[in-house]
């Protein structure tokens, strides 16, 4: 077969580095009946690794010529889902497997849709245990950032309201091919046991869309049209504040009163 050509419109930076590639797979601290998810195997980097140490794997990809080398591979225990992993339906997926069984899912992710697929598992947080990635640097400080520093937003808030977030290492442009042009660090999302409710969890999005609309603005005017300032005493917030300077408690307080008008 000759050799693969990187295509940059699917994202495609394939990790080179072995020690790299060990110390992901040890992260997750797999046990052979866990039912794991890779999401973009590629040239099978950390799918043979996953393999040596599951019986089963199920992987998503996108890119038809991957496909077709990784069904060349002829490898035992491994499922490919042809598609793009953000039309994936998590629940019909779950449901093929073990339903009493959460996933656990992996990968080094495209660039292009490691927000949007992490925006997409929040949603689905019920069936998922936990969540292994490889993302840009700046993505993964946004997403463990606290309260009032600068990365700390939108995206902070929802996914610590459902994940427990653990920045794990950072690996540097050199350890793919083709390299990147950032640095990109690997993360670990737990699904809370006291994670929001996935109705809750709507109303909560709908808040800090408001709230962050504009992050230079008071909270006042961000909530104009749906609270006013005495609405916002009342729920002991200040509304000369900015979302930034919110607690999670705080954002809780503003969607259950959002929920009631
Ligand atoms: N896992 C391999 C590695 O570490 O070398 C490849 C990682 S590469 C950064 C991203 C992989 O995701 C590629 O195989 C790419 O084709 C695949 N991909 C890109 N967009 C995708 C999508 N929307 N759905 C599923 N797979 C996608």
């Amino acid at each position: 077969m000759k050799q693969h050509r990187a295509r940059k419109r699917f994202g495609q930076n394939f990790l080179q580095d072995e020690s790299i590639i060990s110390r992901m797979v040890a992260a997750m601290k797999l046990l052979p009946d866990d039912q794991v998810i890779e999401v973009g195997p590629g040239l099978a980097a950390l799918t043979l690794p996953l393999l040596e140490q599951l019986p089963q794997l199920t992987v998503v990809e996108i890119d038809r010529d991957l496909i077709d080398r990784l069904k060349a591979l002829n490898l035992s225990g491994l499922s490919i889902h042809e598609g793009d992993v953000l039309k994936v339906d998590w629940h019909a997926m779950s449901q093929t497997m073990d339903p009493n069984k959460k996933l656990r899912i992996v990968g080094n992710l495209p660039y292009n849709i490691g927000t949007p697929l992490l925006l997409e598992l929040l949603n689905v947080h019920p069936f998922v245990q936990d969540i292994h990635v490889m993302l840009q640097k700046e993505v993964v400080d946004r997403l463990h950032a606290q309260t009032g520093s600068r990365a700390y937003g939108r995206l902070s808030v929802l996914m610590q309201s459902v994940f427990s977030v653990t920045p794990l290492f950072n690996v540097p442009a050199a350890a793919f091919d083709p390299m990147p042009k950032i640095e990109s660090t690997v993360v670990r999302l737990r699904t809370r046991s006291d994670a929001l409710s996935v109705e809750t969890l709507s109303s909560l999005q709908q808040t800090t869309r408001l709230a962050f609309a504009n992050k230079r603005k008071t909270l006042r005017n961000n909530f104009k049209g749906h609270l006013d300032e005495i609405a916002l005493q009342e729920l002991d917030i200040n509304p000369q504040a900015r979302a930034e300077t919110l607690e999670l408690d705080a954002f809780m307080r503003l969607a259950s009163r959002l929920e009631k008008t």
